[in-house]
């Protein structure tokens, strides 16, 4: 198929994320991708600066990614999850426990971010539910939030940006507070508190669970927010008797330079969500894992058993692809790796501070973000990085960057100085 007509037949009968059929939107199709470079059918090459969403952590076509991948395949590609179990499931739920804070005790394994927010939703409330009190059923959020599209999801993305508003009558009434307007590396006031403490003193009776993203808000704006924050959101769900989810799926695996976001407070949640990075961009894989104390008061509970069963549940292809990359990853100077490419975006984004048309521009990690003042139109910005030899995806007012790990100094360079370049010609 030439390129003209994948791409007529693409525009005429396939969804894309958040897409129209039939809308004409720029489309480039991509023949192969190695290393960080995404190669399109018209033979350009452009560097990766999104990690395809997060998770191409060790770029792409990695021999030892590939290799793991082939070895699984000769084994078995899936069998069901129900009443058999196998190697790549068991070494990967045992290596998770590891690597999370350490009251994380048992792995519930998915197919998607969202479904793992649903598995983690519905653990909060068969908690309580075993407890004996069922009243505690709804959700306390931040505003700017993305937690994922599915119902359970939606509900407790930001209600007005969470780009799901038309489904505003199907969706359960959460509670919603204000985004911490103390920025990562700033102490937290009462005052900055004072909404969420307020909101469980009210309600607390019917809140299962505190859910957000630990210190980055990725899709709802990449808001950087207080560690301090998050420490006091920790003490308070202690105090007024509710759990406290954190959705580390796109923070997760080092992003932020640590580990875990959860880590830069110093704090662990009850139950954590994980995906994106988790399999290093090769399948579709997440995993909620929660504490012994959650674990055992499910079992314990009425009706005796966690009630979710993906069919293709801890899928060892999948499974095999995660162990292969959490070991690139720990086997790796990580760390200090991630502190160079932070330091890389930090300079090479500086040129864009000077710019009228830029209200801030921030690094935390391997993230760099440059804030515009006002909204861009993809339609036109896309094509424009395309041209200047660079994949990224800006939205509403963010162009942002999250390259691979492997990505060099020189890449950074060649990267950052394109989105400067772009970005100085946007009014
Ligand atoms: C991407 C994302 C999700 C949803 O994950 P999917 O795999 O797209 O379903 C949930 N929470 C956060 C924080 C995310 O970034």
């Amino acid at each position: 198929m030439d390129a003209q007509q994948l791409i007529a037949l693409d525009n005429a009968h396939v969804w894309h994320p958040y897409s129209a059929i039939g809308a004409d939107l720029p489309i480039f199709p991509v023949v192969s991708a190695n290393g960080v470079r995404l190669k399109l059918a018209d033979g350009r090459e452009l560097i990766d600066g999104m990690s395809s969403w997060w998770s191409a952590i060790h770029g792409y076509n990695h021999p030892v990614m590939n290799r793991a991948l082939q070895a699984q395949m000769e084994k078995m590609s899936h069998v069901m999850f129900g009443g058999l179990t196998h190697e790549p499931a068991v070494k990967l739920a045992t290596r998770l426990i590891e690597l999370t804070p350490a009251p994380l005790q048992a792995v519930f394994f998915s197919d998607s971010g969202s479904v793992a927010v649903e598995v983690a939703m519905k653990m909060a409330i068969q908690y309580w539910h075993a407890k004996g009190q069922s009243s505690k059923q709804r959700f306390l959020t931040l505003r700017n939030g993305y937690h994922g599209d599915t119902f359970g999801a939606m509900s407790v993305c930001d209600p007005v940006t969470g780009m799901h508003s038309l489904f505003s009558d199907v969706l359960t009434k959460q509670y919603f507070v204000d985004t911490p307007t103390c920025r990562f590396g700033e102490a937290c006031s009462d005052d900055d508190i004072a909404p969420l403490k307020q909101m469980l003193e009210q309600s607390g009776n019917n809140i299962a669970a505190v859910i957000l993203e630990p210190i980055v808000q990725a899709t709802g704006g990449m808001n950087f927010y207080s560690a301090d924050y998050l420490r006091r959101v920790r003490e308070l769900c202690d105090e007024f008797g509710v759990l406290l989810i954190c959705d580390e799926i796109a923070t997760g695996f080092g992003r932020t330079g640590k580990m875990f976001a959860c880590e830069h407070a110093g704090i662990s949640p009850d139950i954590m969500c994980v995906g994106k990075a988790l399999t290093g961009g090769y399948l579709t894989l997440a995993a909620t894992l929660t504490t012994h104390e959650v674990s055992s008061t499910i079992s314990s509970g009425e009706p005796g058993l966690f009630m979710h069963g993906p069919t293709f549940m801890a899928n060892p292809l999948a499974c095999s692809a995660a162990l292969a990359s959490l070991e690139l990853l720990t086997n790796s100077d990580w760390q200090p790796n991630i502190e160079r490419i932070s330091v890389g975006l930090g300079q090479g984004l500086a040129p864009s501070r000077e710019l009228d048309s830029v209200a801030d521009v921030r690094v935390l990690g391997a993230i760099g973000v440059i804030e515009l003042k006002r909204s861009i139109e993809m339609k036109t910005i896309q094509p424009m990085f395309v041209e200047h030899g660079v994949w990224a995806r800006p939205f509403g007012r963010l162009i942002y960057l999250m390259p691979p790990y492997v990505t060099s100094d020189e890449d950074l360079e060649l990267l950052t100085a394109a989105v400067n370049r772009v970005a100085s010609k946007i009014e």
